[in-house]
C-alpha cells in the first residue's frame, strides 16, 4: 500500500499495518519524520511532484493519504490509468475546498433539515458582499479561506468587512466562505469509514475541546447527548461519505448548537484526531479501519471498549526532552497510554497524545489530562 505524508497519521497507520501483515511504501518530504522512522519502505520527494507520487504507486494495491495536499490533477490522472485511490479525488476535492463542500452538502442535506445541517453560508468575493451577508445574517460574521487553512490559520472572526485581510480577496479570486458565527454549546466530532464496496461503520460521536483553535481533548462517547442527535448526526455523516464516494475514514467535525442542532463545519477524508481515542478505546482503531476500507477488505466492530474514553494532545511546550516524563508518568497511572511521534519539539505542535479510559469521567479526564500536562512540562507534579 502506498501512503503519502510523513506526518504522525503515516506513522500510526504502520502500528495498524504490522498485524494485517500489509506492507506500506511511504512518501516522505524528510528522511527523519514521524512516519519516516518507522516504515522502512521510503521514497523521500514532495507531495507535489507528479513524479515522486508515481514511484510509490508502482505495484501498490492502493494510494492513500496522511493529509489532503497531493493535488487532485494528479491523482485523477493516476485514477485513469487504474491505480486504485483512496480516497478517490473526486470526494477528496470536498476535504479540499470549504466552498466546493458547503457547496455539495447544501444540495445533498437540501431544505434545511431540523437536526443535522450547514451554518448559514455564502461565497463572497468583496468586501462589499462580506457587508451584506453580515448585515443579512447579523454580525459577527466567520470568514475562512477556502483552501491552505488549518488549526485555526485562514478563519477570522469579522465585526466588519474591514476585519477581513484584504489579500485573501485577491488570493481567492473565486470567493471566500462567509458564515454566521455559531452559537455553540461545544464541538463534535463524527468519525465514519466506507470501503468501494459501500460498507460502512460509525464509531460514537464525540466532544471535541479546542485550545486556540487547536484539537486540545477528545471525550468518547460526548457526554449527555441526546441519542436523537447523535443518530441525525451519524446519520449525515453516513450520508456523506456514501454520496461523496469516500473510501477510508471520514471526519465529520461540527458544532451542537445551543437549540440542540448538529451544524457542520468541516471535513476531513484520513484518519483524524478526533479518532486516536479509537486505539484503545474501540474494538477496531480508526487506523485499521482505514486500511480495511481502502484495501475493500470487511470492516471491523467500531464498539466501545470501555464506558469512556478520553485523549488529550500533547503539545510542544518548554522542555525539549519529553522522554523525561516517562518515568513519573508511566508509575503514576499504569493505565495511561502515552503515543509520542518522534517529532522535534516546538512550541503549539503536535508531539503526541494520551490516552486514558473507565467508568468514571472525572476520574478518566483527570488522569489524561495530568500525564499530558506533565510529558509536556505544562505542571510539575
Ligand atoms: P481549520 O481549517 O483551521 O480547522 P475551522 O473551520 O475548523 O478551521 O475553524 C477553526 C475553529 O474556529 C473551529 O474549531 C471553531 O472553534 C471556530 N469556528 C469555525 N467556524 C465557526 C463558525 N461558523 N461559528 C463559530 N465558530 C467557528
Amino acid at each position: 500500500m502506498a501512503v503519502v505524508g510523513d506526518g504522525q497519521l503515516a506513522r500510526m497507520m504502520a502500528e495498524a499495518a504490522g498485524p494485517l501483515g500489509v506492507r506500506l511504501r511511504l512518501l516522505a518530504g524528510d528522511p527523519d519524520s514521524s512516519a519516516a522512522q518507522v516504515i522502512p519502505d521510503v521514497q523521500l520527494g514532495q507531495h507535489t511532484d507528479e513524479a515522486a507520487v508515481r514511484a510509490i504507486v508502482k505495484d501498490a494495491a492502493v494510494l492513500t493519504f496522511d493529509h489532503e495536499h497531493v493535488p487532485n490533477e494528479i491523482l485523477l490522472r493516476l485514477q485513469s490509468e487504474g491505480v486504485p485511490v483512496g480516497p478517490p479525488p473526486q470526494a477528496l476535492v470536498h476535504a479540499q475546498d470549504k466552498l466546493v463542500m458547503r457547496e455539495r452538502l447544501s444540495e445533498l442535506i437540501g431544505d434545511r433539515h431540523a437536526l443535522a445541517d450547514l451554518p448559514v453560508w455564502a461565497r463572497v468575493r468583496t468586501p462589499a458582499e462580506v457587508t451584506s451577508f453580515g448585515d443579512a445574517t447579523g454580525w459577527p460574521v466567520i470568514v475562512k479561506t477556502p483552501r491552505g487553512g488549518y488549526d485555526g490559520k485562514g478563519v477570522v472572526v469579522a465585526g466588519s468587512a474591514g476585519d477581513v485581510p484584504s489579500e485573501w480577496f485577491e488570493k481567492f479570486p473565486d470567493g471566500l466562505l462567509a458564515e454566521e458565527k455559531v452559537d455553540f454549546r461545544r464541538e463534535l466530532a463524527v468519525l465514519v469509514a466506507r470501503s468501494p464496496s459501500g460498507q460502512a461503520s460509525a464509531w460514537p460521536v464525540v466532544e471535541t475541546i479546542q485550545v486556540d483553535s487547536i484539537c486540545d481533548e477528545v471525550i468518547a462517547p460526548a457526554p449527555g447527548l441526546p441519542a436523537e442527535l447523535a443518530g441525525a448526526a451519524t446519520e449525515l455523516a453516513l450520508r456523506i461519505a456514501g454520496e461523496l464516494g469516500v473510501t477510508g475514514v471520514l471526519a465529520v467535525e461540527g458544532f451542537e448548537t445551543a437549540d440542540g442542532r448538529f451544524l457542520v463545519n468541516e471535513l476531513a477524508m484520513r484518519p483524524h484526531n478526533s479518532g486516536h481515542w479509537t486505539i484503545e478505546g474501540s474494538v477496531t482503531s480508526q487506523f485499521e479501519q482505514h486500511l480495511r476500507a481502502v484495501l475493500d477488505l470487511p470492516l471491523g466492530e467500531v464498539g466501545a471498549r470501555e464506558k469512556w474514553t478520553v485523549m488529550v494532545n500533547v503539545l510542544g511546550g518548554k522542555y525539549p526532552d519529553l522522554y523525561r516524563s516517562y518515568l513519573h508518568v508511566m508509575a503514576r497511572d499504569p493505565k495511561a497510554k502515552v503515543h509520542l511521534y518522534g517529532k522535534g519539539v516546538r512550541p503549539g505542535r503536535k508531539l503526541g497524545h494520551v490516552t486514558c479510559y473507565g467508568d468514571d469521567l472525572d476520574d478518566v479526564r483527570a488522569r489524561a489530562r495530568h500525564a499530558a500536562d506533565f510529558i509536556r512540562g505544562v505542571i510539575e507534579e
